[in-house]
């Protein structure tokens, strides 16, 4: 999620380590920190805010080292201050570690070396990796880090430092990218390719489960059981601007792309599926007033209401308790009744849209417990909120949010099924739906596999000046996310409506030129959907249907299918809205728009 960049060689690393922070910065972070080595001790500067904040810091006070580590926070656990930025050291300041990713049994790992006297000063789950990296070390820095990580769970890209042997950086990897640079007597280290191109291009990847030790003298590559690798390094000629996407043309591909692993994010660490139950750490202090919940709020604009609206089936299946959905713009403004034990979440990517901030402060006046949805850690909305879920699906930087939606429905899943849990939900049913939870990141990659055929299917269509999106039950939200999406960067105009209602007016726009785009899966309305498919092909519109990979009689019915796995009917928002991603983001792209910033859209919504 954030940057990490090392630097071991003859050179000044100061300002190389400062270049190689600001090329990742295009991601979003919030804070920043580097520590070099020299005399044998390690010196940390840390700033909170943009990398220039560090940069300037620096600049009064210069240092120079010729090895060195630096990182750009994006906060997982722990607000973005100073205190929380990386680098973190250990008890003794002799360790200094970077870390991009999560450590998941954090806080076992930390009560246990509090027991063994460490005291600590961040939030964050880091620091601990510092603290038993010291409690290992018996002068071998990677034999510490490979015993440290053998008790770590969770995923990580990291870099160490250790004032004992201070011409030495010890990096891993498990499911974090980092990759190691070559020069002439120098070696880089990187999360990120663009921190390092304008150095070296001669690189070598990291996999999973390696660990690495990078001197003048050169490299060391073995795996966490000490066996031995001998990389052959790849000589990298992508442009720089590739480079920061990923290799794909957009952000927003980019995004939509790594949803298998956003997901995971979302999921780690909260789910105990043989129990059946959820653990979200940041509700742990009101599980009673969640119990005692009478009637669930949720707030929020765009996307993220379409995510609540999913949200709503999902809690009043799962935990029968009446649950509102409002656009946080109206709600504010409409003098709402709040209920007794009502419980008000605000759901918002940046943690900083301005409706729906006010939205919550409004239902937090009027009573309410107020709790946040958000992937910004710190942001305003997790601030002021009570508690909340982190959606850990990493900066999203297209203007059109595709991994968040995702994220943010899972979130709402395990909400569901806490809530359903409280009240009744037998152990099984967590099972069942939980065990089909875990299976989504790899039945979403299967979807993303297929995304060749919606390259087509947009060529066809690209051309056309309305869409209509039709679906039922938990898939009709994801009908107006598709529409929304479509508006956002092709601009052209679509609708989303529930399929049922195409008959009270709508259809009266159906004809030849008209693309209707139906989800129609296998659960309890696929016959009424099929109908409604019917009336639109006897009116000549043109059909798309999202069905499933077993469906073989929708072919005698649509134009076009797009196919998606079959899962829990419950769950199924989660697959149906890939296609829909895709197919907006061809059209978008083959019409040559500005997919990552389309016209008169901006990230954030911080005005009213
Ligand atoms: N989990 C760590 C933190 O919150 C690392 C976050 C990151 O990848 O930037 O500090």
């Amino acid at each position: 999620m954030c940057g990490i960049i090392g630097y071991v060689g003859t050179r000044d690393c100061v300002p190389l380590l400062i270049s190689g922070l600001k090329r990742m910065e295009y991601r979003g972070y919030d804070s920043s920190g580097i520590a070099i080595i020299n005399d044998d001790k390690i010196h940390i500067y840390k700033k909170k805010g943009k990398i220039e904040e560090l940069e300037k810091g620096l600049l009064q006070n210069p240092h120079s080292a010729t090895i060195g580590i630096g990182h750009t926070r994006w906060a997982t656990h722990g607000a973005p201050t100073e205190v929380n930025a990386h680098p973190h050291t250990s008890f003794s300041g002799d360790v200094a570690v970077i870390h991009n990713g999560i450590i998941e049994n954090y806080s076992e790992l930390k009560q246990a070396l509090l027991l063994k006297n460490h005291t600590f000063r961040s939030d964050t789950d880091t620091e601990i990796l510092a603290h038993l990296i010291e409690e290992f070390y018996e002068g071998d820095l990677q034999k510490a880090v490979i015993r440290a990580l053998h008790r770590v769970e969770g995923t990580y890209g990291i870099a160490v430092l250790h004032a004992g042997e201070p011409d030495k950086i010890v990096v891993a990897r498990k499911g974090s990218p980092l990759v190691i640079g070559i020069g002439d007597g120098e070696y880089f280290v990187a999360s990120d390719l663009a921190a390092m191109v304008e150095y070296t291009r001669d690189v070598i990847f990291l996999e999973d489960g390696e660990v690495g030790t990078i001197s003048r003298e050169g490299l060391t590559h073995t795996t966490l059981e000490e066996t031995r690798i001998d990389r052959k390094s790849t000589h990298i000629d992508f442009s720089l601007d590739q480079i920061e996407k990923g290799g794909y043309k957009h952000f927003m591909l980019k995004e939509i792309m790594e949803q298998p692993h956003t997901l995971e994010d979302t999921m780690r660490g909260r789910i105990q599926v043989d129990e059946g139950n959820i653990i979200l750490g940041g509700l742990q202090g009101h599980l009673d007033a969640l119990k005692k919940a009478e009637h669930i709020l949720l707030l929020a604009c765009g996307t993220s209401y379409h995510s609540a609206l999913v949200g709503r089936y999902l809690i009043e299946e799962w935990a029968r308790i009446p649950v509102q959905v409002e656009y946080a713009s109206e709600f504010r403004y409409r003098n709402p009744l709040i209920e007794k034990n009502t419980i008000a979440f605000a759901i918002s990517q940046s943690g900083e849209t301005f409706d729906t901030l006010e939205a919550m402060r409004e239902a937090r006046k009027r009573g309410a417990l107020c709790l946040g949805i958000v992937n910004t850690v710190g942001s305003t909305i997790a601030r002021e909120t009570d508690g909340g879920i982190y959606l850990h699906a990493g900066p999203e930087i297209g203007v059109a949010s595709t991994k968040a939606f995702t994220s943010q429905v899972t979130v709402l899943t395990m909400l569901g099924v806490l809530l359903g849990r409280q009240r009744g939900m037998s152990a099984e049913e967590g099972r069942n739906i939980l065990g089909d939870l875990r299976k989504m990141p790899d039945l979403v990659a299967r979807i993303l596999r297929t995304k060749d055929d919606l390259l087509d299917i947009a060529k066809t269509f690209s051309r056309a000046s309305n869409f209509l999106y039709l679906a039922r039950g938990p898939n009709y939200p994801v009908a107006l996310e598709g529409a929304l999406k479509l508006k956002e960067i092709s601009y052209i105009h679509a609708e989303g409506y529930p399929a049922a209602e195409m008959k009270h007016g709508p259809i009266a726009l159906i004809d030849r030129k008209m693309p209707v785009v139906f989800i129609a899966t296998n659960d309890n309305v696929y016959a009424k959907v099929l109908t409604n498919i019917e009336e639109v092909r006897s009116r000549e519109g043109v059909v798309i249907a999202v069905a499933s990979e077993e469906d073989k009689g929708i072919e005698h019915l649509a134009d076009h299918v797009l196919r998606i796995p079959d899962c829990h009917p419950m769950l199924m928002p989660l697959l149906t809205v890939i296609p829909l991603q895709l197919l907006s983001y061809y059209v978008a792209d083959i019409l040559g728009l500005d997919v990552d910033k389309p016209r008169n859209l901006a990230k954030s919504v911080t005005v009213e």
